[in-house]
């Protein structure tokens, strides 16, 4: 009996959320697979260096609330900025790009280059476990979708056209990251 009873209100709880975002599919579609995979998130991950990192998880009103409107179209709903748009295409001193939405730090100044797509881009990650890779075919083929590891928020994607010595192109949105002056 009170399982049955538990089922019931869970349908109609799931009821009301569904009735309650049906209001654009695009993106509610987007924001349904963030959702989703912002649950699988674990607790925590570890990196390359044995430190373990807490993942942030929040509600889409958190986030709304934590961003500027092209930080949340970018991270949080997989948009692209439009290209030489960023301050940070001109970012030549040294220090870290960190996630703007959680303060991770994912690419350095020694591996950004000017890669001429107007879009900020490096050559290697500041560690390769502070990013989530995935496919998307947004585009209508397939692309390597890179994600924060720490919020799970996206950054952009990665190319095989890139210098050496590894061949890659981080092609990132600017509007995803917070540039961090060295201290030197
Ligand atoms: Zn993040």
């Amino acid at each position: 009996m009170n399982v049955l009873k538990i089922s019931f209100l869970f349908a109609v709880t799931i009821s009301i959320i569904n009735c309650k975002s049906a209001q654009s599919s695009s993106v509610d579609e987007k924001t349904q697979v963030i959702k989703n995979y912002a649950e699988n998130m674990p607790a925590y991950f570890v990196n390359s260096l044995g430190d373990s990192i807490k993942t942030v998880v929040k509600s889409k009103e958190q986030w709304e609330a934590a961003l500027s409107p092209a930080q949340y179209y970018v991270l949080r709903e997989k948009g692209t900025e439009r290209s030489f748009t960023s301050e940070l295409l001109s970012e030549k001193r040294e220090g870290v790009f960190a996630c703007a939405a959680c303060g991770l730090p994912l690419f350095r100044s020694e591996e950004k280059f000017e890669s001429g797509t107007g879009w900020p881009s490096f050559w290697k990650t500041a560690d390769d476990r502070h990013i989530i890779k995935d496919t998307d075919h947004l585009l209508g083929y397939p692309r390597t979708e890179l994600m924060c590891a720490k919020c799970g928020g996206h950054l952009g994607h990665v190319f095989d056209d890139g210098p050496q010595p590894t061949g890659l192109r981080y092609c990132i949105n600017g509007v995803s990251l917070s540039f961090v002056k060295s201290n030197n």
